[in-house]
């Protein structure tokens, strides 16, 4: 039987690799939708390649390419907000959710309403609004798979097992691609420096926030969401090798570890099969050779935004909203070279000290949840002009 799929954030990073599984097994599959931002040309080179039902670009300015590019084939191509959504909500057996950033928020709501599975890689819809998803897939009898890796990890050594009997996970970290600079040289850390990973093939943005640990910290509160653990059964060890992705520490003692080599396809393959467990191009792992595995805590004065991740945890309702809007503000801001590397994590915090009083709540909507992630790009911007001594 075939299933039904759509692929949104089809041009990135984890896109890319969600479409050289399913280009692998053709009859297996009926691509319903693929979505990108830009790049319209690429985008319609794999809703061909592909046999797709709809090619979607959020840019309007896409649409002639788009439109030309898919001239005769069959293939409906439209842009927009508007249209991105319409796509995503499509019924499907499964979607990939793999747009970057609060944007690919909604577009994940839309897919669980259909009521199939959604593989989260999009990490920022579970940070910014992880209870309204999670009711929301409730609500429609939809599934969510955490397609991030060390959260597929602890996923798959859950399995099976009683939430009761867990005592903390670890998640790992590779410390990102400043890992090795003495701490005095990370103010002058350009975007390129901080954009080059030891282990992983990502996104620029995801690579960045790797070398920042924002990541991390970003992932603490996915895991935090996604498994419902108390922040105190949490943390964050640095792992260079990034071969093991996470581990559950259970109260017998026992502590299960994830390994693989790093490669998405693992994490998105296992979301893509689950339950069972299917043959994925991944590189097997010689031991012998592999031959050490080393961990240490992440300094916090190096790491900020590990720290701050606990004190997003601590404050829930709005704060994961606040947090991850000024996290991609200050990226933002580090990319178009307007603040340092250090200045991200000092400009965050800010961020979250003057909304503070407007973070509390018992209940959150997703109106709250769009006017809050407004409002701390809004804060952001505002104390760049200002221009603090720490910028
Ligand atoms: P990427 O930048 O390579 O790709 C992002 C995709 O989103 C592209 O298709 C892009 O065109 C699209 N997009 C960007 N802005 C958009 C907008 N406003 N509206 C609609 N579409 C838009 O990113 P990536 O590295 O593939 O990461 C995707 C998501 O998966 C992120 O949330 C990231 O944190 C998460 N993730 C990525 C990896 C990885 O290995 N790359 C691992 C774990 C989790
Ligand atoms: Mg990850």
């Amino acid at each position: 039987m075939t299933r039904r799929i759509s692929i949104l954030g089809a041009t990135g990073s984890v896109g890319q690799s969600t479409i050289d599984l399913i280009a692998r097994d053709p009859d297996a599959y009926d691509v319903v939708a693929v979505t990108g931002g830009g790049n319209a040309e690429g985008l319609a080179r794999d809703a061909i390649r592909l046999g797709a039902e709809v090619a979607v670009c959020a840019d309007d300015g896409c649409l002639p390419v788009l439109r030309d590019a898919l001239a005769g084939t069959g293939i409906e191509a439209a842009t927009g907000r508007a249209a991105l959504l319409e796509a995503a909500a499509r019924p499907v057996d499964w979607t990939m959710s793999a747009i970057v950033g609060f944007a690919g928020l909604e577009p994940g709501l839309a897919a669980l309403a259909a009521g199939g599975t959604l593989a989260l890689a999009n990490k920022e819809s579970l940070v910014s609004a992880g209870p309204i998803l999670l009711a929301e897939a409730e609500r429609h009898g939809a599934t969510v798979l955490p397609v991030d890796s060390e959260h597929s990890a602890i996923f798959q050594a859950l399995a099976g097992e009683d939430m009761a009997s867990v005592e903390s996970v670890v998640v790992t970290a590779s410390g990102g691609g400043l890992r090795d600079w003495p701490l005095e040289r990370l103010s002058a850390a350009t975007p390129e420096e901080a954009g080059r990973h030891p282990n992983w093939d990502m996104g620029n943005r995801i690579t960045i926030d790797s070398a920042s640990m924002f990541n991390k910290a970003m992932e603490l509160i996915e895991a935090h969401e996604l498994f419902h653990l108390d922040p105190a059964r949490i943390e964050a060890v640095i792992h260079p090798q990034s071969l093991i992705h996470a581990l559950v520490q259970f109260r017998d003692g026992a502590m299960m570890a994830h390994m693989g080599a790093p490669d998405m396809r693992h994490a998105i393959g296992y979301a893509l099969h689950w339950p069972e467990r299917r043959h994925l191009p991944v590189d097997r792992l010689n031991l012998a050779e592999v031959a050490r595995l080393d961990f240490h805590a992440p300094d916090p004065v190096r790491y900020p935004a590990i720290p701050l991740a606990f004190e997003v945890m601590r404050g829930g309702a709005l704060t994961g909203a606040a947090f991850n809007a000024a996290k991609e503000a200050a990226l933002d801001h580090f990319i178009a070279r307007a603040i340092r590397f250090t200045a991200m994590a000092p400009l965050v915090e800010e961020v979250l000290r003057r909304m503070a009083p407007r973070l509390d709540g018992d209940t959150i909507t997703l109106d709250m949840v769009s006017e809050t992630d407004r409002a701390a790009r809004r804060e952001a911007a505002q104390i760049v002009t200002e221009r603090p001594a720490w910028i």
